[in-house]
């Protein structure tokens, strides 16, 4: 008899193709985009039933639609189960059954071969802070891909933020794009290699809501354990602020503003509160969006769908737009490289969209 990674989730799925309740349609992303149930959490369920029953065989055509999930969790916030981690389960096992995504494969080897998903890379960015680094400082940044390669202005204003610290001299990804794309047994070897890398620190800063998720949540559910304290970034200068360290002068009096909660920060680590304390901290007058904090709506970037689909990608970071657009706000702030960049990419130039860390350089003055 075949065994199957998602034979571990048989309860669940068979739970919800019973109870058919549907709660988790309403702010799916993939649904808003395309209209069809199948796209649903629920209708992967069905799909899944089927499957276990023999029913239904593994297909390239299955492997398609299940890397149309951006892994957002919104169903999850609605449903009580990791569904995520079901479909991730399933992405295995089409993989195993010889069918996978073309572009996920190339950015394994991306990972594998480069140790960013990105493929070759540049370090100029540690040579230019090199008056900051301080390779015995038991503070780590650990930037992440996207800001340390594609939106250098967040890692910019983060190690302008930062007290002395130490930046890894050479990429190393965490590996959360494995671990969303079905990969993860390469995510675990990519785990390893940064954990062994991290851990004479104390202290780790992302500024990456997917590093920070997957330190701290996806490494402890593969077993492994980090031995130093991992934080988000809005978390370490919330820490830092509150303590007298960090002084925030009010830029942002007079101005409104709106918060996109990242899903990986947010429903991902139950982080709602450390990035709206700052933005109140510099004066900014927060507005909230319709759907916010357990409820947001996904940007449309994660679980590699941006990487196979940008236009619905961006079809899915427009409609966050328009939601951003009407509260009145003149900006749109978030705390994460990946949101920013899809965002910017889906109307932008309609409504700025900053990550946390550019507004804290302009306000920050750090106290002896
Ligand atoms: S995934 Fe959860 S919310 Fe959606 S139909 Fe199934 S049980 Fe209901
Ligand atoms: S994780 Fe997000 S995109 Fe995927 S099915 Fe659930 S709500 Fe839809």
């Amino acid at each position: 008899m075949n065994t199957y990674h998602i034979d571990a989730y048989k309860g669940d799925i068979y739970t919800c193709v019973r109870s058919r309740c549907g709660f988790c349609f309403h702010a799916c992303p993939v649904f808003l985009s395309k209209g069809f149930e199948t796209y649903t959490s629920r209708g992967k369920c069905m799909i899944m039933k089927a499957f276990l029953e023999g029913k239904l065989p593994a297909s390239q055509g299955l492997a398609d639609r299940f890397a149309l999930c951006t892994t957002c969790g919104y169903c999850t916030s609605v449903c009580d189960v990791d569904r995520p981690e079901i479909f991730n389960a399933f992405r295995e096992d089409l993989r195993d059954a010889g069918y996978t995504i073309p572009r996920h494969d190339e950015i394994k080897e991306n990972v594998e071969k480069q140790h960013s998903p990105y493929g070759s890379h540049d370090e100029s960015l540690a040579s230019r802070f090199a008056w900051k680094i301080d390779h015995d400082s038991p503070l780590l940044y650990y930037a992440g891909c996207t800001a340390r390669y594609r939106e250098r202005t967040i890692a910019e204003a983060m190690m302008m933020v930062l007290p002395s610290f130490d930046l890894l001299e050479e990429a190393m990804c965490c590996g959360s794009v494995l671990y969303r794309t079905g990969y993860r047994d390469d995510a675990m070897r990519q785990a390893r290699a940064l954990v062994s890398r991290i851990e004479r620190y104390s202290t780790v800063v992302t500024t990456c809501a997917g590093c920070y998720k997957t330190l701290t949540r996806d490494y402890p559910a593969m077993g492994l354990q980090i031995r130093p304290e991992v934080l988000h970034c809005t978390q370490y200068l919330v820490r830092e602020y509150k303590g007298g360290r960090l002084t925030l002068s009010p830029v942002g009096k007079g101005t409104k503003v709106t918060y996109h909660d990242p899903c990986h920060l947010g429903r991902g680590t139950c982080e709602y509160d450390a990035p709206r304390i700052l933005l109140e901290a510099m004066g900014y007058e927060v507005i909230e969006m319709e759907h916010t904090r357990e409820m947001a709506l996904c940007c449309g970037a994660g679980g590699g769908l941006k990487s196979i689909d940008d236009s619905m990608a961006t079809r899915i970071g427009s409609m966050r737009m328009e939601e951003a657009k009407r509260t009145g706000a003149s900006l749109l702030v978030t705390a994460c490289p990946f949101c920013v960049r899809n965002l910017r990419d889906a109307g932008g130039g309609e409504l700025d969209v900053v990550d946390i860390t550019e507004l804290i350089a302009q306000s920050a003055r750090r106290e002896k």
